[in-house]
């Protein structure tokens, strides 16, 4: 059975997992949240005392002892890192900021689009990153860049914090998203950048619902 590829790909903030999830869940897709992935590899790196950006070496030779779970549960999809439930706690800033920092490590890099690309396999799937359409699923049937001002995203990620009852400065966060922008798009490996048979869609001026439609007619259109 051929299996469909979405990928999505585009900066911090943009609005990429809680639109595919949506899409996801009307077309009976799995979702893939690659990001989460990162913010793992970081969370066990804070955990163990790992100092990210100086001693890549350790954290080199401790992946082999991180295992990652994305399961699809009633209560939407659960991240587990060495059988523990970190769904909120990567969502933190400091975890944040590390992911970044971890996704610049090749080796790093390696082991996730291994996991990512195996995922893709058995299922129809949506997945968002930032190397999807260029490097993780090349051959992916519909592939979309979804960017926004970093005003408007910055407003988004505190928004949701917000909602979530979680303490937050919105220019702290607009400083933190504008240092992953600069660290994502300018690393050696996977920069983070639109592929050229991607869809551009920038989302500033748009409303949740018109980018789920505008994806979903993507995807309708190829199937
Ligand atoms: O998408 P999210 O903001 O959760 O991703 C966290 C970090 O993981 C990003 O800032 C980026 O550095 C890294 N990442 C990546 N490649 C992906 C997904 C995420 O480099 N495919």
């Amino acid at each position: 059975m051929n299996y469909i590829s979405v990928a999505v790909d585009g900066p911090a903030g943009a609005g990429k997992s809680s639109v595919s999830k949506t899409v996801a869940k009307d077309l009976g897709y799995t979702y893939i949240d690659t990001g989460a992935m990162y913010r793992c590899v970081a969370l066990f790196a804070i955990e163990n005392g790992i100092d990210i950006k100086n001693d890549v070496p350790t954290l080199i030779a401790g992946l082999d002892g991180i295992k990652i779970d994305m399961r699809n549960t009633g209560d939407g999809q659960r991240v587990y890192l060495n059988g523990l439930d970190v769904s909120e706690r990567i969502r933190e800033e400091d975890v944040s900021v590390g992911a970044s920092d971890v996704a610049v490590i090749p080796e790093v890099r390696v082991k996730l689009v291994d996991m990512q690309r195996e995922m893709a396999k058995s299922a129809n799937v949506i997945m968002d990153g930032r190397d999807i359409c260029s490097h993780v699923l090349p051959d992916a049937q519909v592939k979309i860049f979804l960017t926004a001002s970093i005003e408007a995203r910055a407003k988004r990620r505190y928004d949701e914090l917000c909602r979530k009852g979680i303490e937050c400065d919105f220019e702290k966060i607009k400083s933190d998203i504008a240092y992953r922008d600069k660290n994502d798009s300018e690393r050696e490996v996977s920069p983070l950048k639109k592929a050229e048979d991607a869809v551009l869609l920038d989302t500033t001026e748009l409303c949740f619902d018109e980018v789920v439609e505008k994806i979903k007619e993507l995807i309708i259109n190829v199937v």
